[in-house]
């Protein structure tokens, strides 16, 4: 075929595919002019999720009709002049490509008067053909419809989801967008039926609650950060609410709803040890820089930003997290809120919980079970547990059920502790602690312990050299296949961790880890000492032991969860209690 210059429509049509690609990102286009035309009002009717019918009226700028012909051709924007303009762009739109694009794969049909001005102006394009301008009576503002969406492109066509989730990705644009502008009123209609509506001037907080959800009214935290030029406000949820993927997070920058990998990356970080790997947080973030420091011209949806500065973004957003949430009572509250979900009326008797319940801090000390007590923080056990207990928690009640739970009282209530959960997290935090201090004593033993390894477990140690190193570990070969260990950490040995086993795990997440992720490696390997080290449900406590572990849990930070995110602790309030019980 001889080469030719592709015609204006052929053009369109595929510049239109990097554009628009289904209802929800027309959606976002026309959202987006009409918040760079001042609207404060924005309605979003969709007939059978858009494909149908996808409708974007706004209380904005207008058009002049004169001017109507050339919003929807190729390349013509009222944004930007010349390139230096791209340089630092605080609109929404700059490219002058959108109306053309959604104008070559649909009928758009757009309706506008500038305030002020007597009359409006109306224009038909069909499927890229432009018709007449013609004059009309309008409200102030403008309206586009775009109907039969892809209609004549099959191809495209084949690609829609029912047009119940394409109403889903149009509501998540809608959503996003309203985050990003609280001030701005938002409607969404489908099939005539209001799926969202929001008024304007709303506060951030307001807006977010709306958006994410009414149950996290009362506990989303604010977070707020300023530094080096850049930034941040939002807020977030507490651990607890953290939910299955990642839907339930905003990102915006400079108003611009985002989706990127690195801040993602540090909330993550942010929230490390606080929430289960399988769990993001609740987030609605809103950065902001200079505009000459990011680069959005980087895909034609936008959606995609390049940051000139990603690793200080990465840190301001880390940090303001972690501060947010540092001395914060993250401690979920019993019920969970699960809206109407009537409790099982449970058995008073025969549960065996009756019996142990009987006996408190005041009743004889329990049977001690091990031979061997417990060093809660590796310290060697301070005397005998009928030493007097002194100290403010003297009046801190509380109890062991099931050899498993601790029932703790304190103002707002009950606490309910998992015993394992948080010594382990008692555990990460002080080998974490005393790892960087490098005051982690290690003991020689007598007589070596001999483990066999394959040939992929030693070399994976091997990447791990250093870290064993400052942990106390000294291994050397002995013959193949086979590890003679000389000394480990005292801990370890004190609370009768099995340390063949040890040393066969501490391979084994060494091969599964990444030549140079120390930071990660470190604390796996911390993870799993303090797994192997702490108190396992089944093990009985001395009020003594009891008690050193509550004191630990006031001392650390992120004592609300375990290493691996799940919570140590629940609350049940008295609120709860007297509700429940009819006392109120
Ligand atoms: P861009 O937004 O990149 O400029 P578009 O194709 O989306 O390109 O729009 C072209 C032009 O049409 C805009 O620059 C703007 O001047 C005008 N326009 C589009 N939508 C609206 C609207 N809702 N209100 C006022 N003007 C609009
Ligand atoms: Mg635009």
């Amino acid at each position: 075929m001889p080469i030719r210059q592709l015609s204006e429509h052929v053009v369109n049509q595929i510049a239109a595919g990097e554009v628009v690609d289904r209802p929800a990102s027309v959606a976002k286009e026309l959202i987006e002019n009409a918040i760079d035309a001042g609207a404060s009002r924005i309605e979003v009717d969709l007939i059978e999720g858009g494909l149908d019918l996808l409708q974007v009226r706004d209380n904005g700028d207008g058009i002049p009709p004169n001017e109507l012909p050339l919003a929807v051709s190729a390349h013509a924007t009222s944004k930007v002049v010349d390139v230096d303009d791209l340089e630092g762009i605080a609109t929404m739109g700059f490219r002058g490509e959108a109306l053309a694009s959604i104008a070559s794969v649909s009928r758009l049909q757009i309706t506008s008067r500038v305030p002020g001005t007597p009359a409006g102006g109306r224009l038909v394009v069909d499927h890229g053909n432009t018709r007449q301008v013609e004059p009309c009576g309008a409200p102030e503002g403008t309206c586009v419809e775009v109907g039969g969406l892809f209609a004549r492109v099959p191809a495209r066509r084949k690609f829609m989801k029912t047009p119940r989730g394409e109403t889903t990705r149009v509501r998540r644009v809608v959503r996003d967008l309203a985050a990003a502008h609280p001030s701005v009123g938002f409607t969404l209609r489908s099939n005539d039926r209001v799926v969202l509506e929001l008024p304007g001037e709303q506060t951030l907080r307001d807006r977010c609650v709306a958006l994410l959800g009414r149950e996290l009214g009362d506990v989303l935290i604010d977070v707020e950060s300023h530094r080096d030029g850049v930034t941040l406000s939002g807020l977030i949820g507490p651990p607890d609410t953290a939910r299955p993927g990642a839907t339930h997070q905003i990102v915006c920058l400079n108003g611009r709803p985002i989706v990127d990998r690195s801040i993602r990356h540090a909330m993550r970080e942010a929230y490390r040890g606080l929430i289960e790997p399988s769990r993001s947080p609740v987030a609605a973030l809103f950065l902001g820089v200079d505009p000459a420091r990011v680069d959005v011209n980087v895909h034609p949806a936008k959606t995609e930003v390049r940051l000139r500065d990603e690793r200080l973004i990465f840190v301001v957003v880390r940090d303001a997290i972690k501060a947010a949430l540092e001395g914060r009572d993250l401690i979920p509250t019993l019920p969970t809120p699960r809206p109407n979900v009537p409790q099982e009326p449970r058995a008073l008797f025969g549960s065996g919980l009756a019996a142990s319940s009987s006996q408190s801090v005041s009743m004889p000390r329990l049977e001690q079970r091990r031979s061997q007590p417990i060093a809660l923080d590796g310290r060697d056990v301070a005397g005998d547990d009928s030493d007097a207990i002194e100290g403010v928690s003297a009046t801190l009640r509380f109890m062991q059920v099931h050899d498993a739970w601790l029932l703790v009282e304190d103002e707002s209530g009950i606490l309910i502790v998992d015993q394992h959960a948080l010594h382990e997290r008692v555990m990460f935090e002080r080998l974490l602690e005393r790892l960087q201090s490098g005051d982690l004593p290690s003991q020689r033993l007598m007589v070596p312990i001999v483990v066999d390894l394959d040939s992929t477990a030693i070399e994976g140690l091997e990447k791990l050299r250093d870290l064993i190193q400052r942990l106390g570990v000294d291994l050397t070969p002995m013959g193949p296949g086979q590890l003679a260990l000389h000394a480990a950490p005292v801990l370890l040995i004190e609370r009768g961790v099995d340390l063949a086993r040890f040393i066969e795990d501490l391979s084994q997440s060494a091969a599964a880890l990444h030549e140079a992720d120390t930071e990660t490696a470190l604390r796996d390997v911390i993870d799993m000492m303090a797994c192997k080290a702490a108190i396992k449900a089944g093990d009985r406590l001395t009020q003594r032991e009891l008690q050193d572990l509550l004191e630990a849990r006031d001392a650390i930070e992120r004592a609300s969860n375990c290493p691996h995110g799940r919570p140590t602790t629940m609350r049940l309030t008295l609120d709860e209690l007297e509700r429940r019980f009819g006392r109120s």
